[in-house]
């Protein structure tokens, strides 16, 4: 077992539902096992700016069912640097953190094996409202994110039925559509459009008239906000904006749009949720203490695993199709087959709930 005697926490990057119940787990699993812990505050700035309370088993108390993180987030450019990663480090020895959890996405893991490479194991929680980390079927805070759309969306419907209106509704979700996708089989939507799957506009607003025909009267169209159009003038415009006028143009049904934005973020976690953040921070700390580091945990067909994180990000940048020429450099012939299995099997799933989106609508 590692003699670690002071671990420290952390949330960074966008904020999701369930880091608290995350930073309540870590923390009394570490005091648990004898170990004192530090809440770093305002993610990796914390680090850099020395902001840091001691957590003990009351500092967590009443917080697993807030929304938000009590530590705060931030995004903190100086911690790219080599000079923010050298004031990190010298935190780390004044207040004798031996080792770190790190609560976020992505970019919070790029930190996070940064960390462990100078000499600080560090492990990292998945905490994304969008599932967008492509090694783990499930992220703290994506049921909750889930379930706020589906009520907002719900609501829309009631009022769209009333009015025999259509509803296109934009939700989180730059490179993944998960949010989308699940949410428009759960509401019923005519229509989702996401970015992992090629959009057939003509088909999709033909599907759209041929159901008013038919005497359907509430029409929900999901987009995820990652997917966008260039206009005229070589401008991003967001896609649902553009299909919302398309739509109302080419049915003649009329046609609302509506941005859910941060909405989303917030709210209490739900019970799926506070069970994989309590799992998931539990084995952070056990792995630390067996000592290892630079891991993510992530989830596998319902278990609780880790992964390293430069696989696990290089999974994510192949699925996204975003490697970069050398990102396959480090990883053996077996590792990158792995990979491909990986992406081949969420690829597989995406395309599986899109057609079910499909079969099931009017
Ligand atoms: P998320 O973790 O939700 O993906 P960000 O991408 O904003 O959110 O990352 C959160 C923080 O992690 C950043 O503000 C920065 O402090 C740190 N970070 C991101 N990318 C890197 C990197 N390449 N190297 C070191 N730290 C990083």
């Amino acid at each position: 077992m590692a003699k670690f005697r002071r671990i420290g926490v952390l949330t960074s990057g966008g904020d999701a539902p369930g880091m608290n119940a995350a930073v309540r787990a870590i923390t009394r699993k570490a005091l648990e096992q004898g170990v004192e812990v530090m809440g770093i505050i305002g993610g990796y700035s914390g680090l850099i700016h020395e902001k840091l309370v001691p957590l003990d088993a009351g500092s967590v108390s009443n917080i697993v069912m807030q929304g938000g993180t009590f530590l705060y987030s931030d995004r903190c450019l100086e911690f790219k640097t080599e000079e923010g990663m050298q004031k990190a480090m010298a935190t780390c020895k004044k207040y004798n953190i031996d080792a770190i959890v790190a609560v976020g996405g992505d970019g919070t893991f790029r930190g996070a094996t940064d960390l462990s490479v100078h000499g600080i194991p560090t492990i990292g929680v998945t905490g994304t409202i969008d599932n967008d980390i492509t090694a783990t079927d499930y992220s703290v805070g994506f049921d909750t994110a889930m379930n706020t759309v589906l009520d907002a969306v719900d609501k829309l419907r009631d009022t769209c039925e009333s009015h025999a209106r259509c509803n296109v509704v934009e939700v989180m979700g730059r490179d993944c559509g998960q949010i989308a996708l699940l949410v428009g089989i759960a509401a019923g939507a005519m229509s989702v459009c996401i970015p992992e799957v090629e959009y057939d506009e003509a088909a999709e607003i033909a599907a759209i008239k041929a159901a008013k025909e038919s005497g359907k009267r509430s029409m929900l169209v999901l987009v995820s906000e990652g997917v966008f159009v260039t206009d005229e003038n070589g401008n991003k415009v967001p896609y649902g904006e553009v299909l919302r006028k398309k739509i109302e143009a080419e049915t003649g049904i009329e046609t609302k749009f509506a941005r859910l934005a941060h909405i989303v973020r917030g709210g209490s976690p739900s019970l799926r949720d506070r069970l994989a953040a309590t799992k998931m921070g539990v084995k952070a700390v056990e792995l630390l203490l067996e000592g290892k580091s630079d891991l993510v945990i992530i989830e596998d067909n319902s278990e609780i695993k880790s992964m390293n994180i430069r696989f696990a990000l290089t999974v994510d940048r192949m699925y996204k199709k975003k490697l970069k020429d050398g990102d396959l450099d480090a990883f053996t012939a077996e590792e990158i087959e792995e990979m491909k299995a990986i992406c081949a099997k969420r690829d597989a799933y995406i395309h599986h709930l899109y057609d079910m989106a499909k079969a099931v609508r009017r």
